[in-house]
């Protein structure tokens, strides 16, 4: 149903009704190039590298061409965007090309940045080549953090450019152009179910949530609002777990409107998202946000539960009461609760949760805050310190002030030592407490200045930035030897740059 333009710019809006989705094809591009892939994914996937190299490989995922059987849609879904119902969203710019079986598992390819949609509301379609890269590097930094997560396979920059505002200085500039393949077993967002449930189409609603079990769910048993209540409790659940993983590593996603949750508890839509360096509960990276504040780093696990009473609501329609909803959302919170004790015992080294260790925990992250440490430079180096006797030695490195560490010096001092008695406490031997610990706090994550870096690089048509940092992101966890620069704390000149700290959305 074609509606009236849009008062201010004349874009053509479309509403989509009794449907999920709609096909359509990707808009050509001038020059596709292959700009970064990543070889596991291509490998579980199937394509062996003779292929990868391949013009024609460029072709298909920079949207010139179909492989045989390809099929492309886009889906219709809505969303909750900062707090606010926007009604009919769906995907302006992404275009799914078709599923694909490789070694048992089943795969959506999706392509972003691959011209417009029915859902384009008036907009390109497209995205610049600056975060198709954060999004390409992003979702395989992720995935090797061990966070749940959408893959990426391709990076293809398209030889065309794209008119962007409000990023550098606030003036339309042209940039390069790019296309990332996304790659998930699902790219079904909160937002889907939201769509037609508030446009009461209980029926498209029911069909959506059948199919979303079948495909994605296939081990839950049961039928009707029984099985609807145990799918809902799996929502509630991987997305806990998913949160707390981003919690446990520092990941703020900046964006968690509903149309940007997964379905499947997978980290989705990369954009204005970034990581915590001097510890802040209150940061944000999302420009767009800085007013609300409302995507800060520590409110995402209540935000995410907001979020998914806004799913409850969605799918209220398909219940005879609450409860079962309710249940969902108390599966939420235990589930949280768990994981983060989990996660708390194993980044500080304790061996098991006993009384008190949350309070350990909240006072480190206070010194952190106090000191203006940064966070994954910190975490890090407690397994550093010897519980015989130890030393601030080790987290010196992790200080972005001098300020900051006089604050705070006698207090961590004192920290350090009764985390080291509870340590002692534990029993643990001192090599496997510290294995535990290391494979809990990431040595490598992407910081935004690091990406930045590889987009400067990529900009000027020097790729290898790209592959080096995919390399390191590959074992965050691991010490690499001549890779420091990449553990290292932010630097001074990246610290009011755009793209290095803070970023807008929808670019
Ligand atoms: P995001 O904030 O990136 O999650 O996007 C919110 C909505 O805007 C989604 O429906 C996107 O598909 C759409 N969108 C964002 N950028 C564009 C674009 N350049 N062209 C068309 N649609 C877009
Ligand atoms: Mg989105
Ligand atoms: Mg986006």
């Amino acid at each position: 149903r074609e509606l009236p333009g849009d008062p201010e710019t004349g874009a053509r809006r479309r509403e989509v009704v009794g449907a999920a989705w709609s096909a359509v094809m990707p808009t050509p591009v001038a020059a596709p190039r292959l700009l970064a892939h990543s070889p596991e994914v291509a490998a579980l996937l199937g394509f062996d590298p003779a292929t990868v190299a391949s013009q024609e490989f460029a072709e298909v995922f920079g949207g010139n061409a179909l492989y045989a059987g390809m099929q492309p849609w886009a889906a219709n879904y809505g969303g909750h965007q900062f707090g606010h119902w926007a009604g009919q969203l769906g995907d302006g710019r992404a275009i799914s090309l078709g599923e694909l079986l490789a070694n048992g598992q089943r795969w959506e390819l999706q392509l972003k940045g691959a011209g417009p949609t029915p859902y384009s509301r008036g907009a390109d379609g497209r995205a610049v080549l600056r975060s198709s890269l954060r999004e390409f590097l992003c979702s395989e930094a992720m995935h090797h953090l061990g966070v749940p997560t959408t893959r990426a396979l391709s990076l293809v920059g398209t030889g065309e450019t794209v008119v962007r505002d409000m990023f550098y200085d606030g003036h339309p500039q042209a940039e390069p152009g790019a296309v990332v393949c996304r790659v998930a077993p699902s790219f079904i967002r909160f937002g889907s179910f939201e769509l037609p449930s508030a446009r009461g189409d209980v029926g498209l609603l029911r069909q959506l949530v059948e199919f979303c079990i079948a495909r994605d769910f296939p081990e839950l048993q049961g039928s009707g609002e029984a099985l609807y209540a145990q799918w809902f409790a799996q929502v509630c659940t991987r997305t806990a777990v998913m949160v707390a993983h981003w919690m446990r590593v520092g990941f703020v996603h900046g964006v968690m409107n509903t149309d940007n949750l997964s379905i499947l508890g997978l980290t989705l839509d990369y954009g204005p998202y970034g990581w915590v360096e001097d510890y802040d509960p209150d940061w944000t990276p999302n420009t767009t946000d800085a007013q609300g504040r409302r995507y800060r780093f520590g409110t995402q696990m209540q935000v995410a539960y907001w979020n998914l009473v806004r799913l409850a609501q969605a799918l209220s329609p398909l219940f005879a009461e609450v409860a079962p909803l309710q249940a969902g959302l108390d599966a939420f919170r235990d589930r949280y609760a768990a994981q983060e004790r989990a996660d708390l015992v194993a980044k500080l080294g304790l061996g098991e949760f006993r009384e008190g260790d949350a309070e350990l925990m909240a006072q480190f992250q206070q010194l952190l805050q106090d000191g203006e440490m940064d966070m994954t430079l910190a975490f890090r180096a407690l397994a550093e310190v010897d519980s015989a006797a130890p030393d601030v030695a080790p987290l010196e490195e992790a200080f972005y002030t001098a300020d900051g560490r006089e604050r705070v010096l006698p207090a961590l001092t004192d920290w350090l030592q009764r985390h080291a008695a509870r340590v002692r406490a534990s029993g643990q031997a001192p090599q496997a407490r510290r294995a535990v610990m290391q494979a809990a706090n990431p040595r490598y994550v992407l910081r935004n200045w690091l990406a930045q870096q590889a987009i400067d690089r990529a900009e000027q048509g020097d790729l290898a930035g790209i592959a080096e940092l995919l390399e390191v992101m590959r074992h965050p966890y691991d010490e690499q030897p001549g890779r420091e620069a990449f553990a290292g704390k932010r630097p001074e000149w990246a610290r009011e740059r755009a793209g290095c700290s803070m970023l807008s959305c929808s670019s």
